[in-house]
């Protein structure tokens, strides 16, 4: 849209005409000021200007339109009966006019350059928009580079640690015989043996992880009874963990179809996270259930740390960890991500109720197969 800024109607009209015939659309504005409230207000594609106005004249106006950013490229053409001499005509392009006509003009002329300076302005939007699109991309790069690098750091450290204690136990080891001590031998030899454990879940977890980003991770569906897999998931951590007890009420009684292994997966890791996120207790809650025969239903609950409200939603997420606990426990962030997936796979739902200090309780479901229609 063009706009034609001029104190006097008919000029006005008579403009209106030429731009209407070339099929321009048009708007038009009595005073500077009229023409400042407008260019604010609405978007044009050029502007014409007569110099002489009472108020603000042409010049003042198209200083202030080329002051401010969301107008400062819109081409101005100064349109002038009188004042045609070198000294006004550099003013009307110091002032930010791209051009400067003097009445009576040729209409043919003033179409043409006003389809010219159009094009140009369309240009430049255009290329402006490019620059800001490749600047966003530039930065999401150089971002993802650092969440990078930083994953890197993080992934080394959580491998490190297992392996320092390995290192330590296997020296206590070797002590222990030299002394001939079997029983303490062994006792290292255990806690060498849940170390590795926990090096090849995070090794695991890490071939997980990329193999979602690539859409590689496998599964090997069947038909499964529910409730032997929930049972040998919860036996595998009372023997890992004696420590906790895990007190697990209800029965699915019902068959899913998917991965039994990745089932487990999921149900290990709610497990492990249970324990891990609460230092001062030492009971775990496990309940299986069915909703309207369609869905089992399995909750895992603990009475330890808690997650702030403002955090639930993020959790099952790629890495992410809530903050305020992320010194104190070690992690990666990839475990409830890939459970996630696996749920998703196997079109079942998952969430979390939680309340900081009181405990959390994580669930998730599966389809009962088959399912009734
Ligand atoms: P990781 O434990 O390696 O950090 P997860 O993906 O298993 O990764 O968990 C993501 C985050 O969710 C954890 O860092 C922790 O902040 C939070 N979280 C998971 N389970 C619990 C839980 N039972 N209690 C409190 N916070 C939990």
């Amino acid at each position: 849209m063009i706009l034609i800024v001029d104190d006097k109607p008919e000029n006005i009209i008579a403009l209106k005409r030429i731009l209407e015939k070339n099929h321009y659309q048009v708007d038009s504005a009595l005073s500077g000021e009229e023409a400042l409230k407008k260019v604010l207000k609405n978007s044009y594609d050029l502007i014409l200007l007569d110099v002489q106005m009472p108020g603000l004249d042409g010049f003042e106006v198209a200083e202030s339109i080329s002051g401010y950013s969301k107008t400062q490229d819109i081409p101005i053409i100064f349109l002038s009966a009188v004042n045609v001499n070198k000294q006004f005509i550099s003013k009307g392009y110091a002032s930010g006019g791209r051009d400067y006509m003097v009445k009576p003009f040729d209409p043919d002329v003033l179409i043409l350059k006003i389809k010219t300076f159009i094009k140009l302005y369309e240009q430049t939007i255009s290329l402006q928009k490019m620059q800001q699109v490749l600047v966003e991309e530039i930065e999401f790069r150089k971002q993802a580079e650092r969440t990078k690098d930083e994953f890197i750091t993080m992934a080394s450290h959580e491998l490190k640690t297992p392996l320092t204690s390995i290192k330590g136990y296997m020296q206590m080891v070797e002590r222990s015989f030299d002394k001939d001590l079997k029983d303490d031998a062994r006792k290292y030899l255990e806690r060498t043996r849940q170390q590795l454990e926990k090096l090849n879940i995070l090794i695991d977890d890490l071939l997980d992880t990329s193999k979602i980003a690539s859409g590689k991770l496998d599964f090997r569906n069947g038909v499964y009874e529910v409730d032997p897999i929930i049972d040998n998931a919860i036996d595998i951590v009372r023997q890992t963990y004696p420590s906790h007890a895990i007190i697990k009420t209800g029965r699915a009684g019902v068959d899913i179809y998917g991965d039994q292994l990745r089932i487990e997966q999921v149900i290990l890791n709610y497990l492990t996270n249970a324990i891990k996120y609460s230092p001062n207790s030492a009971e775990i809650l496990f309940d299986v259930s069915l909703i309207s025969n369609e869905e089992v239903l399995i909750n895992v609950t603990d009475s330890g740390i808690g997650i702030p409200k403002d955090k639930q939603s993020e959790l099952f997420t790629k890495f992410y960890r809530v903050e305020e606990s992320s010194n104190r426990f070690q992690g990666l962030g990839m475990g409830l991500y890939i459970c996630a997936e696996i749920i998703k796979r196997h079109h079942g739902r998952y969430g979390v109720d939680s309340e900081p200090g009181k405990g959390s309780s994580f669930y998730f479901t599966l389809p009962v197969y088959p399912q009734q229609v």
